[in-house]
């Protein structure tokens, strides 16, 4: 019988088990990946002070402060099944059920399809696979791609591909159907390249997105988008352009672009061939949080957290007794957050109330400094489902 199960081994779990190792709770962190880390592993940016963000070094520092307090973690193992007992839980997995007091669901985010003709021919990969085959598994992904989707992680990504030495065409929207929905919108899509804008290496970007926060003169931008794209990193991102088909017989050969009007309507006759031997789609992140439902915690849908979010308070406890959310589950954010969530569930379980308060500012301060930001009106998102919390415990 454990303390303490952390399902996830990413930021969030891993920072969680170090809170509860320091208050010496009995802790197993299991992830289904080879090793541990989660979508940290693949992350390599530099922020805009200039200093570089290396996943598989944040992800060292935290594994030597968890081997330090002797933190039991195992990898290779997948939790399908969670039953609520009279004392905690039992989580079904791969190598049996495991029994624990608490337990803390921390399994981040998972990529939405983004189906376009010829999606499933050889050298057609998510956006995030492409990251994890390049920085991860050293496995290069192709020799010149073009990116379907235009957002913060598929900027981000795009850029790794690029110091790995891998040639991209350019990115470019998918083709509008009824799942593309937004993402085939320019207008949308320019709302998101603002909030991107101060990554960008020149500072004419930059200044030029300072402008573009107030919508008129996003219309406009949008309505005069240069038919060349803007470059960022020498790359052309196009929101006047789409991908309609990805065409090959046996694997990628190339794909065919359109142009678009400023709703992504596609302007007939305007088809170009590109020559390219891999494309990589970007439907953005959603929370991976089945596990939480299977027990019965309720849910909210909550845009601005990148979907349906189970409920929880700013303790990141959920009305479940017993169950903790934290990281990305709880909604879509960077992993310097999802770090400062763990930490804050961790001593949420270890009822460290000395460091509860603390570890509560730390997770907002990193929210406010934070250089990747996924949606929009996070913080407002963030008060809905606390309110939801609050409003849960008084009906029951
Ligand atoms: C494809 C992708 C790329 C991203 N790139 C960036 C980026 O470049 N920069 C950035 O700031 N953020 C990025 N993010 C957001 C990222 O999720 C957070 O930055 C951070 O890693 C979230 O931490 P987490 O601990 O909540 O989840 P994760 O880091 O995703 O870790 C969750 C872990 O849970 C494990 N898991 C899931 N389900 C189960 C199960 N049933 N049983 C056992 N284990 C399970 C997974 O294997 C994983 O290791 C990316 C997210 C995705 C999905």
């Amino acid at each position: 019988m454990y303390d303490v199960v952390i399902i996830g081994a990413g930021p969030a779990g891993l920072s969680a088990a170090i809170a509860c190792r320091e208050s010496d709770l009995k802790v197993l962190v299991i992830d289904e990946f080879p090793k541990p880390g989660g979508r940290l592993l693949g992350q390599l940016h530099q922020e805009p002070n200039g200093e570089w963000w290396n996943g598989i070094k944040e992800t060292q520092n935290l594994l030597d402060q968890a081997e330090k307090l002797h933190t039991e973690i195992t990898c290779g193992v997948s939790a399908h099944h969670i039953e609520k007992t009279e004392h905690g839980y039992m989580i079904h997995t791969n190598i049996g059920v495991l029994d624990t007091t608490n337990l803390l669901i921390a399994t981040g985010a998972a990529e939405t399809a983004v189906p376009i003709p010829g999606w499933t021919l050889p050298g057609v990969m998510s956006i995030g696979a492409a990251q994890v085959m390049t920085n991860v598994h050293r496995v290069r992904v192709g020799n010149k791609g073009v990116v379907v989707g235009v957002n913060v992680l598929s900027a981000a990504i795009a850029r790794e591909l690029q110091i790995a030495g891998i040639e991209l065409h350019s990115m470019a929207l998918p083709i509008s159907n009824p799942v593309t929905k937004n993402h085939a919108n320019p207008r949308h899509v320019m709302d998101g390249l603002v909030r991107i804008a101060h990554l960008a290496p020149s500072a004419f970007l930059r200044f030029g997105s300072k402008f573009a926060k107030s919508a008129w003169v996003r219309n406009i931008a949008v309505n005069f988008y240069p038919k060349s794209g803007v470059k960022m990193w020498g790359m052309p991102i196009h929101i006047r352009k789409a991908i309609v088909q990805i065409n090959g017989t046996e694997k990628v050969e190339s794909v065919t672009m359109c142009d678009i009007t400023s709703d992504g309507e596609i302007i007939a006759g305007s088809e170009k061939i590109i020559d390219v031997d891999f494309v990589c789609i970007a439907g953005g992140l959603y929370p991976l949080a089945e596990l939480a439902s299977v027990i019965g915690c309720p849910f909210q849908y909550v845009e601005e957290l990148g979907g349906h979010i189970p409920i929880h308070n700013e303790q990141m406890e959920t009305p479940l007794n017993g169950l903790y959310v934290a990281g990305n589950i709880t909604g879509i954010e960077s992993a310097k957050v999802a770090r400062a969530q763990g930490t804050l569930a961790g001593y949420s379980i270890a009822k460290n109330i000395d460091k509860i308060q603390q570890a509560m500012k730390d997770v907002k301060s990193t929210r406010d400094s934070a250089s990747i930001q996924f949606h929009p009106d996070i913080v407002e998102g963030r008060e809905r489902i606390h309110r939801s919390f609050q409003t849960y415990e008084k009906a029951q």
